[in-house]
C-alpha cells in the first residue's frame, strides 16, 4: 500500500509528514517516491543508520526511569556498545571504525549533558500520570487529522497525516514531543528565530506567492511537521487523560559534525549539541489567544490546501517550475525517468 492510501475503515486518506515535504520540493518527485513507490538511490542511509543506533540507545536508557547523569550515560553507552557490536557498516579500517564509535559515544554524552537529565526527569513526571510505555519510543506514531475540501467543491473529506516522535516528556504544563534528526540544516530561518510574526511569517507566505522567487520547501515542511506533530500530540494527550496540557515539539540533531572536535594525537572526540524548539516559531499569538492551543491558522490552512492537492493527485510540477528545475532537479534521484526533466534537457540541448 502506498502512503497516499485510502483507509476504508475510517474513511480518511493517509499521508505522512515526510511525504508532504517531498511534495513541497516537487509534486512529481512525491509521485515517484510515494505514490508509485519507486526507490531512489539514497546516499543518506549510512547517516540514518548511525542516527538509528543513537536513537535506540538513548530511548533504551530513558526507559529505565533513571535521572542521574552518570547512570544515564553508563546505561546509554552500554546499550550503544551492544548495538555497535551488531552494526555491520563497512569501514576502510579498524581505526576508522573505532573513530566513528568514539564520535557516537561523544554524541551520547553531549545529549545527556545538554538535555538528557532534564528530559528524563520530565518523563518521570509524566509517568506519575500515565503509562511509561506510551512515552518512550523510538518512533512513537502520532496521527493528526485535517479536514480538506473535497474535489470540485464536494463535501469536506478527512486526511490523516502520520508522524513520529522518539519520546514525550513534561515541561511545566506542557507535553513535549522530541524527535531525533540527523542535522538542523534544513530548518533555515527556524533555527534562529523564535517568533512567527515577522521574518518567519513573511518567508512562509512568500513561498506560496508565485510573484516572488522565494522557494523554501524544507522550511515550510518543518512548519507543516510542527503543526502535524503538535496536533498528533494533542490527540495523544486526549487519549492519555492529559487534555489540559499545551503541546510542544523539539528536534535534537544526532549527526551534526560541525560541533565536533577531534584530537588525533590523544584519540579523543568532543562534541556539543543544540536542540531547537520549533513551537514558538510556529504558533501565532492571535490564534493562540482565540483557541488557547498551540496552533497557527495560516500554517494550518495552507497545510489543509496542500494535503488536499496531494490527496487529489495533483502531481504536475508546473506552479514553481523554474525553482524546481534549478533547485531540486539537479539532485533528484528520479531524473532518469522524469518526463519533465528530460523535456527540459532536450529543450536546453536543442
Ligand atoms: S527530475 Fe525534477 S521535475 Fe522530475 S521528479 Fe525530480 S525534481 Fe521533480
Amino acid at each position: 500500500m502506498t502512503e497516499h492510501a485510502r483507509d476504508d475503515e475510517t474513511d480518511a486518506t493517509k499521508l505522512t509528514v515526510d511525504g508532504l515535504e517531498t511534495y513541497l520540493h516537487c509534486p512529481r518527485q512525491y509521485e515517484f517516491a510515494h505514490d508509485h513507490g519507486l526507490a531512489g538511490s539514497d546516499d543518506d542511509t549510512t547517516i540514518d543508520d548511525r542516527v538509528a543506533l543513537l536513537r535506540a540507545a538513548i530511548c533504551d536508557g530513558l526507559r529505565d526511569g533513571e535521572t542521574d547523569h552518570g547512570v544515564l550515560v553508563d546505561a546509554m553507552q552500554d546499550r550503544l556498545e551492544a548495538l555497535w557490536a551488531d552494526h555491520d557498516e563497512p569501514f576502510h579500517s579498524l581505526a576508522q571504525r573505532r573513530h566513528e564509535r568514539r564520535v557516537l559515544e561523544a554524541t551520547l554524552e553531549a545529549y545527556v549533558d545538554r538535555v538528557g537529565v532534564d528530559h528524563a526527569s520530565g518523563i518521570e513526571t509524566l509517568t506519575a500520570e500515565t503509562d511509561r510505555r506510551a512515552l518512550v519510543g523510538p518512533e512513537i506514531e502520532l496521527s493528526s487529522t485535517v479536514s480538506v475540501p473535497g474535489p470540485d467543491g464536494s463535501d469536506e473529506t478527512r486526511v490523516s497525516i502520520e508522524s513520529t516522535v522518539d519520546y514525550v516528556y513534561a515541561d511545566g504544563s506542557a507535553v513535549v514531543g522530541v524527535r531525533f534528526v540527523p542535522t538542523l540544516r534544513s530548518l533555515g530561518l527556524l533555527r534562529y528565530r523564535s517568533d512567527w510574526e515577522g521574518a518567519v511569517a513573511e518567508q512562509f507566505t512568500d513561498h506560496f506567492d508565485p510573484e516572488t522567487d522565494v522557494f523554501e520547501p524544507a522550511f515550510v515542511g518543518a512548519l507543516f511537521e510542527t503543526a502535524v506533530i503538535v496536533g498528533g500530540l494533542r490527540a495523544r494527550c486526549e487519549q492519555l487523560g492529559l487534555e489540559d496540557r499545551t503541546c510542544r515539539y523539539i528536534q535534537v540533531p544526532l549527526a551534526d559534525r560541525s560541533r565536533t572536535a577531534v584530537n588525533w594525537a590523544s584519540e579523543t572526540v568532543e562534541t556539543s549539541l543544540e536542540e531547537v524548539d520549533l513551537t514558538d516559531a510556529y504558533i501565532d499569538h492571535h490564534t493562540f489567544g482565540m483557541t488557547h492551543e498551540h496552533r497557527n491558522r495560516t500554517v494550518d490552512d495552507r497545510l489543509a490546501t496542500v494535503a488536499s492537492q496531494l490527496a487529489a493527485g495533483e502531481f504536475e510540477p508546473t506552479d514553481r517550475w523554474d525553482e524546481i528545475a534549478s533547485d531540486v532537479c539537479p539532485n533528484c534521484e528520479y531524473s532518469v525517468c522524469c518526463q519533465e526533466y528530460i523535456a527540459q534537457e532536450v529543450r536546453f540541448d536543442g
